[in-house]
């Protein structure tokens, strides 16, 4: 099939409030038809407190009926560039956290032998975890937005939440922590040490602070020299911007990025060898008006338009 069969529906034709609700409007299909596949992993039980993002998925489809194609400062539609589909969601048990976890990473691994790179919409930030082991057996680099390291050993003697995906992704040679960088990172600390095991990793954190002081050019410049040219994967933690841009979350902290920061940064990975992304977080019922699901929903037709634009190797 063609790039062809796989545009979003047009505005112009169809009205955005009608039709059904896909990510960007775009056809449905399996991950063997596309170049880049969409993927809803509605998962939350790796929570730790407020639950909710089990329901971004289809929240964020509805909002992305918003999504235009044609990318306004590069003037380019990544449609014309790769076939992109929605591949539907990962049907997991929310009853079963280690039994989802298996789910998904079958799921992504079949997407991997597909030939389609993933982009994905959580979901917690567990779900980054089995989605590295579907798409890789060697470690591979990481750009990583949030408020939150996520590389904490345990909460409740449970290793599996979504404050570990990136520590048990390391200790499982999924990423290689010297080409790890996480943005964006503050709020207070449950205890002092809750960031060794990521510094004595060599994982490079740059806090709010530094980012506020050194500017978006610098410390993306900085991200990209950090992961180089080898395959790397993008993760977004909706988190990473402020309460008051993206309220509809778990997890907030205040003194995050804008809106307008967050899509200078993601636009900053443009020419990076990106095997797949992440969108997570968005908690839609701690989102009324839907505002986060739409922050979403454009962030990832930012990632979108940077993978499309690129390829990956
Ligand atoms: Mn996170
Ligand atoms: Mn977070």
């Amino acid at each position: 099939m063609s790039i062809a069969d796989f545009q979003p529906l047009h505005s112009g034709s169809v009205p955005r409030f009608a039709g059904p609700s896909t990510f960007m409007r775009l056809p449905m299909a399996t991950p063997e038809q596309v170049d880049i596949a969409l993927i809803g992993v509605p998962f939350d039980s790796g929570t730790t407190n407020r639950p909710g993002a089990r329901h971004g998925p289809r929240e964020i489809r509805n909002q992305s009926s918003l999504v235009r194609r044609v990318h306004h400062v590069t003037g380019v539609s990544p449609f014309d560039q790769v076939r992109a589909g929605d591949c539907g969601d990962v049907v997991v048990n929310p009853l079963d956290l280690l039994g989802a976890l298996d789910t998904i990473s079958s799921f992504f691994a079949g997407v991997h032998r597909a030939g389609a790179r993933p982009l994905v919409v959580g979901g917690d930030h567990l779900i980054t975890l089995p989605v590295l082991r579907g798409i890789t057996s060697e470690p591979v680099g990481l750009i990583h937005f949030d408020a939150h390291s996520d590389t904490y050993d345990e909460f409740f003697g449970n290793r599996y939440n979504h404050g570990t995906p990136f520590r048990r992704a390391v200790e499982e040679g999924l990423l290689d922590p010297k080409r790890m960088v996480q943005i964006g990172i503050r709020g207070a600390i449950s205890d002092a040490e809750n960031y060794d095991f990521a510094r004595a990793a060599g994982i490079r954190i740059i806090f709010i602070e530094e980012f506020v002081e050194r500017g978006i050019d610098a410390v993306m410049a900085e991200a990209r020299s950090i992961v180089g040219g080898a395959r790397t994967y993008v993760s977004f933690d909706i988190d990473a911007l402020d309460p008051s841009f993206a309220p509809g979350t778990g997890t907030p902290e205040i003194g995050g990025f804008t809106t307008r920061e967050a899509q200078a940064m993601v636009r900053a990975l443009a020419g990076l060898n990106i095997i797949g992304a992440d969108l997570v977080e968005v908690s839609p019922p701690f989102d009324p008006s839907g505002v986060t699901a739409m922050t979403g929903a454009t962030l990832l037709f930012e990632l979108l338009c940077v993978m499309a634009g690129s390829n990956a190797g």
